[in-house]
Protein backbone atom coordinates (compact mmCIF):
# COMPACT_ATOMS: atom_id res chain seq x y z
CA UNK A 1 0.00 0.00 0.00
CA UNK A 2 2.95 2.83 0.75
CA UNK A 3 4.23 1.81 -2.09
CA UNK A 4 1.41 2.20 -4.38
CA UNK A 5 0.80 5.58 -2.25
CA UNK A 6 3.59 6.52 -3.35
CA UNK A 7 3.94 5.49 -6.99
CA UNK A 8 0.19 6.68 -7.69
CA UNK A 9 -0.73 9.28 -5.24
CA UNK A 10 -3.94 10.27 -7.83
CA UNK A 11 -5.19 6.78 -8.23
CA UNK A 12 -7.33 5.03 -4.85
CA UNK A 13 -5.86 1.44 -3.67
CA UNK A 14 -7.32 -1.26 -5.57
CA UNK A 15 -9.16 -4.02 -3.64
CA UNK A 16 -7.21 -7.12 -3.50
CA UNK A 17 -9.69 -8.74 -5.77
CA UNK A 18 -8.94 -6.94 -8.43
CA UNK A 19 -4.99 -7.45 -7.80
CA UNK A 20 -5.38 -11.07 -7.92
CA UNK A 21 -7.87 -10.19 -11.24
CA UNK A 22 -4.99 -8.54 -13.02
CA UNK A 23 -2.49 -11.09 -12.27
CA UNK A 24 -4.20 -13.50 -14.73
CA UNK A 25 -4.17 -10.30 -17.34
CA UNK A 26 -2.62 -11.11 -20.66
CA UNK A 27 -0.02 -8.40 -19.99
CA UNK A 28 1.52 -10.98 -17.67
CA UNK A 29 1.10 -13.99 -19.87
CA UNK A 30 5.16 -13.76 -19.67
CA UNK A 31 5.42 -14.73 -15.76
CA UNK A 32 5.51 -18.94 -15.00
CA UNK A 33 2.97 -19.07 -12.45
CA UNK A 34 2.97 -21.91 -9.63
CA UNK A 35 6.44 -22.46 -9.15
CA UNK A 36 7.91 -24.96 -7.15
CA UNK A 37 9.32 -24.53 -3.72
CA UNK A 38 12.79 -23.94 -3.79
CA UNK A 39 15.38 -23.01 -1.34
CA UNK A 40 18.51 -20.67 -1.83
CA UNK A 41 21.55 -21.05 -0.03
CA UNK A 42 21.49 -18.00 1.75
CA UNK A 43 24.54 -16.22 3.80
CA UNK A 44 23.79 -13.60 6.39
CA UNK A 45 24.71 -10.98 4.17
CA UNK A 46 21.73 -12.49 1.64
CA UNK A 47 19.01 -11.79 4.77
CA UNK A 48 20.19 -8.52 6.04
CA UNK A 49 20.03 -7.62 2.53
CA UNK A 50 16.41 -9.11 2.31
CA UNK A 51 15.48 -7.51 5.18
CA UNK A 52 16.77 -3.45 3.53
CA UNK A 53 14.61 -4.50 0.56
CA UNK A 54 11.42 -5.21 2.54
CA UNK A 55 11.89 -2.26 4.38
CA UNK A 56 12.66 -0.27 1.69
CA UNK A 57 9.73 -1.01 -0.19
CA UNK A 58 7.34 -0.18 2.35
CA UNK A 59 9.24 3.39 2.93
CA UNK A 60 11.13 4.24 0.04
CA UNK A 61 14.34 4.81 1.75
CA UNK A 62 17.88 3.31 0.85
CA UNK A 63 16.77 2.06 -2.78
CA UNK A 64 20.12 3.52 -4.06
CA UNK A 65 22.09 2.27 -0.93
CA UNK A 66 20.51 -0.85 -1.03
CA UNK A 67 20.65 -1.45 -4.52
CA UNK A 68 24.31 -1.02 -5.04
CA UNK A 69 24.64 -3.23 -1.52
CA UNK A 70 23.02 -6.01 -3.46
CA UNK A 71 24.84 -5.77 -7.00
CA UNK A 72 28.07 -5.92 -4.73
CA UNK A 73 26.90 -8.78 -3.06
CA UNK A 74 25.56 -10.76 -5.99
CA UNK A 75 28.82 -10.17 -7.71
CA UNK A 76 30.60 -11.84 -4.88
CA UNK A 77 28.39 -15.12 -5.62
CA UNK A 78 28.68 -14.94 -9.19
CA UNK A 79 32.73 -14.73 -8.62
CA UNK A 80 32.28 -17.74 -5.94
CA UNK A 81 30.76 -19.60 -8.16
CA UNK A 82 33.66 -19.38 -11.25
CA UNK A 83 35.77 -20.58 -8.48
CA UNK A 84 33.72 -23.53 -8.10
CA UNK A 85 32.85 -24.57 -11.55
CA UNK A 86 36.84 -23.97 -12.03
CA UNK A 87 37.39 -26.23 -9.35
CA UNK A 88 34.89 -29.10 -10.58
CA UNK A 89 36.16 -28.89 -13.86
CA UNK A 90 39.94 -28.79 -12.96
CA UNK A 91 39.34 -31.91 -10.85
CA UNK A 92 37.36 -34.08 -13.07
CA UNK A 93 39.63 -33.31 -16.08
CA UNK A 94 42.59 -33.91 -13.49
CA UNK A 95 42.04 -36.67 -11.54
CA UNK A 96 45.22 -37.80 -11.17
CA UNK A 97 46.77 -34.02 -9.75
CA UNK A 98 43.36 -33.10 -8.03
CA UNK A 99 41.13 -34.20 -5.45
CA UNK A 100 37.94 -32.27 -4.68
CA UNK A 101 35.52 -33.25 -1.99
CA UNK A 102 32.22 -30.90 -1.51
CA UNK A 103 30.31 -31.15 1.45
CA UNK A 104 27.20 -30.18 3.10
CA UNK A 105 24.37 -31.92 5.19
CA UNK A 106 20.80 -31.99 3.94
CA UNK A 107 17.73 -31.61 5.15
CA UNK A 108 16.73 -34.38 8.50
CA UNK A 109 15.19 -37.62 6.81
CA UNK A 110 12.35 -38.73 8.95
CA UNK A 111 11.81 -42.97 9.01
CA UNK A 112 9.47 -44.85 8.97
CA UNK A 113 8.97 -43.42 5.75
CA UNK A 114 6.89 -45.54 3.25
CA UNK A 115 6.28 -44.46 0.20
CA UNK A 116 5.69 -40.87 -0.55
CA UNK A 117 4.60 -39.31 2.34
CA UNK A 118 4.20 -40.41 5.97
CA UNK A 119 1.51 -42.35 7.73
CA UNK A 120 -0.89 -40.50 9.43
CA UNK A 121 -0.27 -42.39 12.17
CA UNK A 122 3.19 -41.73 12.52
CA UNK A 123 3.82 -38.92 14.76
CA UNK A 124 6.74 -37.22 14.00
CA UNK A 125 8.10 -37.46 17.76
CA UNK A 126 8.72 -41.36 17.74
CA UNK A 127 10.25 -41.15 14.18
CA UNK A 128 14.19 -41.24 13.62
CA UNK A 129 15.48 -38.73 12.19
CA UNK A 130 19.13 -39.13 10.42
CA UNK A 131 20.57 -36.08 8.69
CA UNK A 132 21.76 -36.80 4.93
CA UNK A 133 25.44 -35.43 4.54
CA UNK A 134 26.23 -34.83 0.95
CA UNK A 135 29.33 -35.23 -0.05
CA UNK A 136 30.31 -34.83 -3.48
CA UNK A 137 33.61 -36.97 -5.28
CA UNK A 138 35.40 -35.57 -8.02
CA UNK A 139 37.44 -38.53 -9.26
CA UNK A 140 34.19 -40.58 -10.07
CA UNK A 141 31.82 -37.70 -10.69
CA UNK A 142 29.06 -38.59 -8.49
CA UNK A 143 27.43 -37.48 -5.21
CA UNK A 144 26.29 -39.36 -2.71
CA UNK A 145 24.93 -39.36 1.19
CA UNK A 146 26.21 -40.47 4.69
CA UNK A 147 23.36 -40.80 6.91
CA UNK A 148 24.21 -39.78 10.83
CA UNK A 149 21.49 -40.63 13.34
CA UNK A 150 20.16 -36.77 14.20
CA UNK A 151 21.39 -35.45 17.25
CA UNK A 152 23.91 -38.51 18.11
CA UNK A 153 26.87 -36.74 17.32
CA UNK A 154 27.69 -33.31 18.27
CA UNK A 155 28.02 -30.94 14.86
CA UNK A 156 31.47 -29.82 15.04
CA UNK A 157 35.05 -31.34 14.02
CA UNK A 158 35.23 -34.07 15.43
CA UNK A 159 32.42 -35.55 13.57
CA UNK A 160 32.97 -33.99 10.64
CA UNK A 161 36.51 -35.12 10.40
CA UNK A 162 35.62 -38.63 11.01
CA UNK A 163 33.22 -38.68 7.87
CA UNK A 164 36.04 -36.96 5.91
CA UNK A 165 38.38 -39.52 6.85
CA UNK A 166 36.43 -42.13 5.23
CA UNK A 167 35.98 -39.84 1.90
CA UNK A 168 39.29 -39.29 1.69
CA UNK A 169 40.40 -43.08 2.38
CA UNK A 170 37.76 -44.02 -0.60
CA UNK A 171 39.99 -41.75 -2.65
CA UNK A 172 42.92 -42.66 -1.70
CA UNK A 173 42.33 -46.80 -2.57
CA UNK A 174 41.29 -46.60 -6.21
CA UNK A 175 43.07 -45.14 -8.98
CA UNK A 176 43.95 -42.46 -10.54
CA UNK A 177 42.81 -40.25 -7.43
CA UNK A 178 45.20 -42.23 -5.34
CA UNK A 179 48.24 -40.17 -7.10
CA UNK A 180 46.42 -36.61 -6.47
CA UNK A 181 48.66 -34.96 -4.22
CA UNK A 182 46.31 -31.86 -3.86
CA UNK A 183 42.73 -31.84 -1.89
CA UNK A 184 40.27 -28.85 -2.48
CA UNK A 185 37.27 -29.08 -0.09
CA UNK A 186 34.51 -26.90 -0.61
CA UNK A 187 32.37 -26.95 2.47
CA UNK A 188 29.72 -24.35 4.44
CA UNK A 189 31.42 -22.76 7.56
CA UNK A 190 34.58 -24.27 6.92
CA UNK A 191 37.25 -21.52 7.72
CA UNK A 192 34.52 -19.99 10.78
CA UNK A 193 33.78 -22.96 13.32
CA UNK A 194 35.95 -26.17 12.53
CA UNK A 195 38.91 -23.81 11.04
CA UNK A 196 42.32 -25.16 12.88
CA UNK A 197 41.02 -28.98 13.62
CA UNK A 198 40.18 -29.51 10.13
CA UNK A 199 43.38 -28.03 8.66
CA UNK A 200 45.15 -30.81 11.48
CA UNK A 201 43.89 -32.91 9.68
CA UNK A 202 44.14 -32.50 6.75
CA UNK A 203 47.64 -31.91 6.84
CA UNK A 204 48.02 -35.17 8.92
CA UNK A 205 46.71 -37.21 6.69
ZN1 LIG B 1 24.70 -14.13 0.41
Amino acid sequence: MPWWQRNFPEIPVPGVSTMTKGRHHSDFSDVIGNRKKHHHNQCDKCHSLDDRRARGFASGLDREEYERDNAAHDKEIEDWRIVERYWMMTASQSPHLYNLVCADDTEKLCLPHWGTRNFKSTASSSTVRFIPWLVFDSSNGIWRYLYQPKNMWRKGANRYCTSMYYVIKGLKERAPSNQARTLVVIADNLSENKCNVNFAFYSGM
